[in-house]
C-alpha cells in the first residue's frame, strides 16, 4: 500500500505542505483534491486551511477523473513549433475547475459540454494531467 493511500482521508502530513502533498500524489499517477473534514467542501488549488470555513482539518480524495468540458480554445502554432493545441477549462464531476488540454482529438474538434476523462500521462518524461475525450453513442 502506498503512502497516498493510507493518508488519503487523513490530515495533511505535516512534513511536507499541500502543494507538494500533491505533486506526489501526480507522480504516483494519482490527481488529489481536498476535502473539508468540516463542511465537506471540496477544493483545489491544495490549501492548508478551507476557503469555505477556514477550517483547518482537509482530507484528500482521488477525483473519479469524469468532468464536462466549460470552455475552450485552440493556440494557433506553426507545425515546425509543435503545430495547434487545446486549452479548456474542465468541470470535474468533484465541483472542481481545472484548466488542460484534450489531447487525444484534433483542438479544434474539442467543445463545450464535451465529456473528457481526467489522465495521468508521462510526457516527454514529466508527468502530466491532461484529458482524454470520451466517445458518445
Ligand atoms: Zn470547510
Amino acid at each position: 500500500m502506498s503512502n497516498f493511500s493510507i493518508l488519503m482521508n487523513h490530515q495533511i502530513s505535516t512534513s511536507i505542505g499541500p502543494t507538494e502533498y500533491h505533486h506526489q500524489a501526480i507522480e504516483s499517477g494519482k490527481f488529489l483534491i481536498q476535502k473539508c473534514n468540516d463542511c465537506f467542501t471540496n477544493q483545489f488549488f491544495p490549501r492548508s486551511f478551507c476557503i469555505t470555513c477556514t477550517g483547518a482539518s482537509l482530507g484528500w480524495e482521488e477525483v473519479c477523473g469524469r468532468g464536462i468540458v466549460y470552455s475552450t480554445t485552440t493556440v494557433r502554432r506553426k507545425i515546425d513549433a509543435g503545430g495547434d493545441y487545446n486549452v479548456c477549462l474542465v468541470d470535474l464531476e468533484e465541483g472542481i475547475r481545472l484548466m488542460g488540454n484534450v489531447i487525444d482529438i484534433q483542438p479544434s474538434d474539442v467543445y463545450i459540454g464535451q465529456i473528457v476523462h481526467l489522465k495521468i500521462e508521462t510526457i516527454n518524461g514529466l508527468k502530466k494531467v491532461v484529458f482524454k475525450s470520451v466517445p458518445t453513442k
